[in-house]
């Protein structure tokens, strides 16, 4: 198992450089309000409520502070504080004594989360605080033992963001400025570098300048997404290989409604267990309907729709199921984090003795495809029954699930860490994330046991002797959401989508008006085969074409002059820049339509 970033010398040395920025801060602003400032992954932020709004030219003078402050090497001292105490410590920080309350009500811990357990002593609450030179903070710690400690030369801030207090757009928006800390000067260079490549590859500035997608906040709502033309065409290659894939591979395909009453989410537990998730229900003849948040309650009753004999199993269900959640405004991100989204939904029922073939089946059916889209790096987790009491379903059956998961992870050669008790109350599960072009880890598929619904819709199918049987039941969903793997996919591959993919797979590019009538012919040609040509016929000239072309990803530019009209011919210029030269129009369109087949770049 790895280490947890949580007890990484990382992550102490990121927590105690936010305390330092805070002190710059208030430095800068001493009526300035401060809220919370953890450490996150690759690096740190804080919260403030200050007098104006923060400019780049300030974060290059707080940052200067930290440096001083830094060297100072000033002692982290930890206190143990009464609520009164620290009411008092935190005098005039209205911020920071709504956490005091939450901490006495149990509700919060000093970093505002909610507490793992919340352990208010026999004398009230003890609160603990971290100082060092002028700036004593709520916190939990843990903290490097000296500011000393931080590479002066490996930190940098970021950017500054607005961010509500407490994630919630009914609070007052304050200022977070984001930062980054690592050991060396070497290891902070490589990180900005590889910050640089994302931001370039960012999947809402690529969807605009591809014409892929929108979000319409305002007139539309956050977290909807518009599916523009490109975008929808890369969609619908994607999901119709997909069907096709899971059609050849024992899976039937079924559809069902975006409502259902509200009897129905409670005997599956939804009403119960998801209600935050699900938006309010609508009337319909006096009866509570409800969006689903799921497809799976559904397919249940696909299941249940006739009698079950053990010849029928497994039967696999899937669905590109269109589902609403609800998601706080304050954390949307583009496609990532949405409120409606498609899932790639299926749903396995089979029989105990069938249930290890059937994970190997599913694990290595989510490989292939994932493989298919050209990712080649995975990792899992492999997430097992929570402590007593916190589960539902047999305990055997736990084990024997998760022995074979274990065992299906082992022979597909994924390497993957266990979870120890990370499971959710109603089955063990498989998380799969693959790794995308600049070495980022996107969780993608879910292979989820279901103990719970199982027995809520008292699933059964007829045994050998004649009797009942409780079948296994297994939720998957493969590329996750048409949605976020869309983002994933853009940002993986920077926008220019392998040739299988790519809306426009070739460009035409007359040098002169007399050449656009080939063009047109040449371009229908590549149509007639299935390829997907355009023509620019603008009055641009040829360097402004193929600039456009390239901007666009398009992966092939075929240039066309006077002498491949007289040729036949087509001069081959790669999105990469690699120029192939004039080349017969029979022997591009088969070296395309190779390139499809293979699901290569070029
Ligand atoms: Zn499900």
């Amino acid at each position: 198992m790895k280490p947890k970033y949580e007890d990484s010398r990382l992550y102490r040395v990121r927590h105690s450089a936010a305390h330092v920025m805070a002190q710059a801060v208030l430095e800068m602003f001493p009526t300035g309000k401060v809220a919370i400032g953890p450490p996150i992954e690759d690096g740190f932020y804080y919260d403030f409520d200050l007098p104006r709004t923060l400019s780049p030219d300030d974060l290059a003078v707080i940052e200067r502070r930290m440096r001083e402050i830094i060297v100072g090497d000033h002692p982290f001292v930890r206190r143990e504080v009464s609520a009164e105490a620290a009411r008092q410590v935190f005098a005039g920080q209205p911020y920071k004594l709504q956490l005091i309350d939450g901490l006495v009500s149990g509700g919060l811990t000093e970093d505002g989360e909610a507490p793992a357990a919340a352990s208010p002593g026999a004398g009230g609450v003890v609160i603990t605080t971290y100082r060092h030179d002028t700036f004593e903070d709520l916190c939990r710690g843990p903290h490097v033992e000296r500011t000393g400690q931080i590479n002066p030369d490996a930190i940098k801030l970021l950017k500054v963001a607005g961010a509500y207090w407490r994630g919630d757009e009914r609070n007052p928006m304050l200022q977070r400025i984001y930062g980054t800390a690592w050991e060396t000067a070497e290891e902070l260079e490589a990180y900005l570098a590889r910050m640089a490549e994302a931001e370039k590859r960012d999947h809402r500035r690529l969807g605009a300048q591809l014409d892929l997608f929108s979000i319409e906040p305002d007139q539309l709502g956050g977290g909807l997404i518009l599916w523009h033309p490109k975008g929808g065409l890369i969609r619908h290659i994607a999901e119709a290989f997909c069907k096709e894939e899971h059609l050849a591979n024992g899976y039937d395909l079924v559809y069902s409604p975006h409502i259902g009453k509200s009897t129905l989410w409670e005997t599956s537990g939804h009403l119960g267990f998801y209600r935050e998730n699900m938006y309010s229900p609508m009337d319909i003849d006096g009866q509570a309907y409800y969006l689903k948040p799921m497809n799976c309650p559904f397919h249940i009753m696909i299941y249940k729709s006739s009698l079950r004999s053990y010849r029928d199993l497994p039967l696999r269900y899937a669905e590109w199921g269109t589902v609403y959640r609800y998601e706080r405004g304050g954390v949307l991100h583009g496609l990532l984090r949405v409120r409606g989204f498609t899932q790639d939904d299926a749903h396995h029922f089979c029989r105990p003795d069938q249930m290890p073939d059937e994970i190997d089946f599913v694990l290595n059916f989510c490989l292939h495809i994932l493989r298919s889209f050209g990712f080649t790096d995975f990792n899992a987790y492999l997430s097992t029954r929570p402590g007593e009491g916190k589960a539902v379903g047999d305990p055997a059956q736990w084990q024997a699930a998760e022995a074979a998961l274990d065992a299906s992870l082992k022979r597909s050669g994924v390497p993957y860490d266990i979870d120890e008790g990370g499971g959710a109350f109603y089955g063990p599960k498989i998380d799969l994330k693959v790794r995308d072009a600049i070495g980022r880890e996107w969780q993608l598929s879910t292979i989820q046991f279901d103990f719970n619904e199982s027995e809520r819709f008292d699933l059964t199918y007829i045994g050998e002797d004649g009797q009942p049987h409780r079948p296994y039941m297994v939720h998957r969903a493969l590329l996750g959401s048409m949605e976020r793997f869309f983002g994933v996919l853009i940002e993986h591959f920077g926008g220019a989508f392998p040739v299988w993919l790519a809306p426009v797979q070739a460009t035409l590019i007359p040098i002169a008006d007399r050449h656009v009538e080939y063009a047109r012919q040449v371009a229908a040609r590549l149509k007639g085969a299935r390829l997907r040509a355009s023509v620019d016929d603008s009055t641009d000239r040829m360097g402004n074409k193929i600039r456009k072309a390239q901007e666009q990803k398009i992966p092939y530019m075929l240039v066309v002059g006077d002498k491949e009209v007289q040729a036949g011919a087509v001069a081959v210029r790669l999105r990469n820049n690699q120029d192939l030269g004039p080349r017969p129009v029979e022997e591009v369109i088969a070296m395309i339509q190779d390139a499809v087949a293979g699901r290569r770049n070029v």
